[in-house]
C-alpha cells in the first residue's frame, strides 16, 4: 500500500529549462557570499577572504518563465529590500571534493537570479554574531529565471552582468570579476557539502546593491540569458 500523510506534501519545487518541456527539479539553493571586490568593498570589507556560503529554502524561488514579470510580495518586518543580482549555476551531476578542473562536468546550465536581502535584519544579525537566515532565507528571497543548458548559455561566466530599477542602471558589472569564479566556487563548496543534480548556486552579487520599494520593477540581465524581470508588489 502507498505511504499516506498526514496531509499533503508540498510540490517539487522546479524552474524551467529553456527549450525543453522538461524541469528542473530543485534540490537545495546555496549562495556565496561577498564574491565580488568592488561589493566586498561597499560592504565594509576588503581583499580576498575564503569563500563563504549560506542557504535559502526551495521555497524561497519566485519561478518567472521567460518574457514574463514575476512579482515578489514586499516582506515583512524589513524597512530596507535590498537587490542583488546574480549568475545561478544549476548542478546536473552531483558530487564531493570536485576539484575546480573538473567543475564543469557538473554543471547543467545557467539562469538569471536575485538574492532579495533584508539588508536591516542581516546587518543586526551581523552585529550580533547571529545567523542570517532571517536577512537572506525568507519567502519569495529568490527570484529567478529560466535554465539554460551549457551548449546553449555562451560564455556566461564572463558575461555583462546588470541590474536595472525602474529603467535606471543600479548594477553593472562582469561575471569574469568574481573572487572565486564558477568552478574554485564549486571545489569549496563541494569540499562541504556533497552536491546533487538540482543543486542552484547563486554566485554573488557584484557592487551597487541598494534598496527597493513596492511598486518598482527590476530586470536582471547576464548576456546571453533570458532576462529576469520582478515588480515588488
Ligand atoms: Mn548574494
Amino acid at each position: 500500500m502507498a505511504s499516506e500523510f498526514v496531509f499533503a506534501p508540498p510540490a517539487t519545487v522546479s524552474v524551467p529549462v529553456a527549450g525543453h518541456a522538461a524541469r528542473f527539479p530543485v534540490h537545495r539553493i546555496y549562495c556565496v557570499g561577498r564574491n565580488y571586490e568592488d561589493h566586498a568593498k561597499e560592504m565594509g570589507f576588503t581583499g580576498r577572504e575564503p569563500p563563504f556560503f549560506f542557504m535559502k529554502p526551495t521555497d524561497a524561488l519566485v519561478v518567472v518563465d521567460e518574457g514574463q514579470t514575476g512579482t515578489m510580495a514586499y516582506p515583512s518586518l524589513t524597512k530596507n529590500l535590498h537587490h542583488e543580482i546574480e549568475l545561478v549555476v544549476a548542478i546536473g551531476t552531483g558530487g564531493k571534493n570536485i576539484l575546480a578542473a573538473d567543475a564543469h562536468k557538473h554543471i547543467y546550465g545557467y539562469a538569471v537570479g536575485l538574492d532579495m536581502t533584508r539588508r536591516d535584519l542581516q546587518g543586526e544579525m551581523k552585529k550580533q554574531g547571529r545567523p542570517w537566515d532571517i536577512g537572506k532565507g525568507f519567502e519569495q528571497s529568490a527570484p529567478i529565471g529560466p535554465i539554460v543548458p551549457v551548449a546553449q548559455a555562451g560564455d556566461a561566466e564572463n558575461a555583462e552582468i546588470s541590474l536595472q530599477v525602474n529603467g535606471t542602471d543600479r548594477q553593472r558589472s562582469t561575471v569574469s570579476k568574481l573572487i572565486w569564479n564558477v568552478a574554485e566556487t564549486i571545489e569549496h563548496l563541494s569540499a562541504a557539502w556533497e552536491l546533487q543534480p538540482g543543486d542552484l548556486i547563486y554566485s554573488g552579487t557584484p557592487e551597487g546593491v541598494a534598496a527597493v520599494v513596492s511598486g518598482d520593477t527590476l530586470v536582471g540581465a547576464v548576456a546571453g540569458l533570458p532576462t529576469l524581470t520582478v515588480k515588488i508588489a
